[in-house]
């Protein structure tokens, strides 16, 4: 029997490369198979650290879900952070993945990439045709430098690096911080903790009209891997040599009235949903179109209750105990 690939998940503390490490498993990849550092083992950002890492282990596959991340206050706060250390990780992490003779890299990305007034949904050519949200731009250009340097390595070097966008993600091992999160780990916060204490009246920022896509953390970890797993002449068949990335969506939006909704079921809270319309409702839409990754055998499986469901559970039985 041939040896299994040694697989190295970048960030698999985070939501998504825990998800993806839960996948591989699942999949029936040896834990042993499996390589992980954390933060404190390895810092990304630092070159001579992961070109040592990379010489020593030697993997032949890796999936890049190690970044830094946060929400529109996080990002505005700390945008020096967010665009160094995201080129640095990438960077560091994609050169020393070519030096030590990787040959398979996907890179997770995020629709932050796309211009702030693409038409939707969103198709993988929007990229680099317009002005990007002012918020979230240090971010997105580092993002947008992750997908150029694996599109480079692969001209100039003949490796098969590919990228994924995801739309916005939730799902155990989210961030729930009452200020910085996204609408979905705020609501999951705010209408349990409204009925775990009676209140009947909870808030929701905005007008409730924006219309959003949501997918659950398992199902990206599911399309990562399928991306990862699909033959070369494949992907390059629904691909473009400098058009590489792939979008990874639900393929349907909801306006957050109806999330915030959705999220009073399942949570249990039965009082009153009231809209705060002096909160910023954000871009109107956001919808992804998925139809290149359809196209590639790859459909999300689980739905917004479900995966709403399986979040709350997170929240109440390991994220709630823990802070
Ligand atoms: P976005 O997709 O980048 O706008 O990310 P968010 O997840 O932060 O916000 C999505 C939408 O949910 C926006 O229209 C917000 O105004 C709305 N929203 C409603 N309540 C909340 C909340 O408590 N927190 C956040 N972050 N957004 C909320």
């Amino acid at each position: 029997m041939s040896p299994m690939p040694k697989i190295y998940v970048a960030g698999h503390r985070g939501m998504v490369g825990s998800a993806i490490v839960r996948t591989l498993l699942g999949q029936g990849v040896r834990s042993q198979d499996i390589i992980t550092r954390t933060h404190a083992e390895l810092d990304l950002t630092n070159q001579a650290e992961v070109r040592a890492f990379f010489a020593a282990e030697r993997p032949e596959q890796v999936y890049l879900a190690a970044a830094r991340v946060g929400g529109i206050h996080a990002n505005n706060t700390y945008p020096a952070e967010f665009i160094y250390d995201n080129l640095m990780i990438e960077a560091n992490v994609v050169d020393a993945a070519f030096r030590a003779g990787v040959r398979k890299l996907l890179f997770l990305g995020s629709s932050c990439i796309y211009p702030k007034l693409a038409p939707q949904p969103i198709a993988e050519g929007a990229l680099l045709t317009g002005t990007l949200e002012p918020t979230n731009e240090p971010y997105a250009v580092a993002k947008i430098a992750g997908i150029k340097l694996c599109e480079s390595y692969n001209r100039q070097y003949g490796v098969d690096y590919r990228s994924v966008m995801p739309t916005n993600l939730y799902g155990p091992g989210d961030n729930y911080h009452p200020e910085n999160s996204h609408v979905i780990p705020a609501l999951i916060r705010r209408f349990h903790e409204a009925k775990s204490a009676n209140v009947p009246v909870v808030t929701v920022w905005g007008s409730g009209t924006p219309m959003r896509e949501f997918l659950y953390v398992d199902d990206m970890a599911a399309a990562s891997v399928h991306v990862m797993n699909l033959d070369k002449s494949r992907y390059d068949q629904h691909t473009q040599p400098m058009l590489s990335h792939i979008n990874v969506g639900c393929g349907y939006d909801i306006t957050i009235r109806e999330l915030a909704e959705t999220v009073a079921r399942v949570t249990g809270f039965s009082g009153k949903i009231e809209f705060d319309a002096s909160k910023p409702d954000g871009t109107p839409r956001k919808l992804m179109d998925s139809s290149r990754l359809n196209a590639l055998g790859w459909q999300a499986k689980v739905s917004l209750e479900e995966g709403l469901s399986a979040a709350y559970r997170d929240f109440v039985e390991i994220q709630l105990p823990r802070s």
